[in-house]
């Protein structure tokens, strides 16, 4: 089965070496030239990977990325043929995902979402979890694909299904990733060492794979890797809103942790790995306070 991986950022790098590992024939493209892994073949446009590849995978910031590089005269679905299968791994929502799964039918090709859970870590290790929607046939026939990505996968419904139940995911994700910021704040301010507070977190009742890998991030928040931007999180947690918002429920956590990433953003930390809500809370403690980075 040949493959191709559109999208070599945080998470879409580690997972061509896992597919190439693998021994996947790969083909890869990102927008901006020169991440690829040297010896992985590097396609010059998306339609040009998709000529080469039965199946696609996107690893891409959002909807308007993915919408990018499968649209258009050099776009992955200008090269659609019957067989072909996108499986989109980015998270972009029900709504998109449906939207894309009708255009990429119109060209006779198969898509699936199946956004993940997990971060670079995981995608190294190959242990992410992957939420799917779509065909039935086209999932079996992509899970050998899904499987060297990750450890498990749970195929929940049609087209929108994979992309719901990652939005659902991430409102816990943003809420342990703010409740880890504020406890963490909360006993430094008591004077308890920073380390040795966390090593209680990644020993307390709720100790999760979450709070383990994201150690780093909350004990050296300057030299630790980027491994999940907040303006990702924060994109994530406005799906999540707008999914909800229709139906009329009200997710009052999930609207504080998307006003604390948005403040994050306003003051520059769009960039900066979602764990550095830590840090605003260590400036100024109220996110009613208009911020100011590094408490200058
Ligand atoms: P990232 O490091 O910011 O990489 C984003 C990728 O999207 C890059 O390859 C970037 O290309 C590309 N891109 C952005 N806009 C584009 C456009 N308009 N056209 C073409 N390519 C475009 O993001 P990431 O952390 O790998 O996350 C990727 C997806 O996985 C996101 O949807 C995120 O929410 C989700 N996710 C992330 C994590 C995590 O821990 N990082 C975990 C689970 C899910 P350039 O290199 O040219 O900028």
């Amino acid at each position: 089965m040949k493959v191709g991986l559109i999208g070599l950022g945080n998470m879409g790098r580690p997972m061509a070496a896992r597919l190439a590992a693998a021994g996947f024939p790969l083909t890869v493209w990102n927008r901006t030239p020169g991440r690829a892994d040297a010896g992985v073949t590097v396609a010059a446009s998306p339609r040009e990977l998709a000529v080469a590849s039965d199946v696609v995978i996107t690893m891409l910031a959002d909807a308007a990325a993915v919408r990018a590089v499968l649209g258009g005269a050099d776009g992955v679905l200008a090269a659609g043929r019957p067989g072909t299968i996108v499986i989109d791994m980015s998270t972009v929502g029900p709504v998109a995902a449906r939207e894309l799964a009708a255009e990429a039918a119109a060209h006779d090709v198969t898509f699936l979402d199946a956004p993940v859970s997990g971060s670079v870590a995981l995608a190294e290790q190959g242990t992410l979890t992957a939420m799917v929607g779509g065909p039935p046939d086209a999932v079996a026939w992509a899970r050998p694909v899904l499987a060297t990505l990750t450890k498990a996968q749970f195929h929940l419904g049609p087209a929108g299904a994979g992309a719901a139940m990652k939005l659902a995911v991430n409102i816990l994700i943003a809420a342990s990733n703010q409740a880890i910021a504020e406890a963490l704040t909360l006993a430094e301010s008591a004077g308890i060492h920073r380390a040795d507070a966390y090593d209680v977190l990644a020993n307390s009742a709720v100790a999760s794979p979450f709070v383990s890998y994201k150690r780093e991030a909350y004990l050296h928040p300057d030299t630790a890797p980027v491994a999940f931007a907040a303006a990702l999180m924060r994109k994530d947690l406005d799906l999540v809103l707008s999914v909800a918002a229709p139906v009329g429920l009200p997710l009052p956590v999930a609207s504080a942790a998307r006003d604390y990433l948005d403040t994050a953003c306003a003051v520059g930390y769009g960039d900066a790995d979602f764990a550095c809500v830590a840090e605003l809370l260590r400036q100024h403690r109220s996110p009613a306070e208009p911020f100011r980075r590094h408490g200058g």
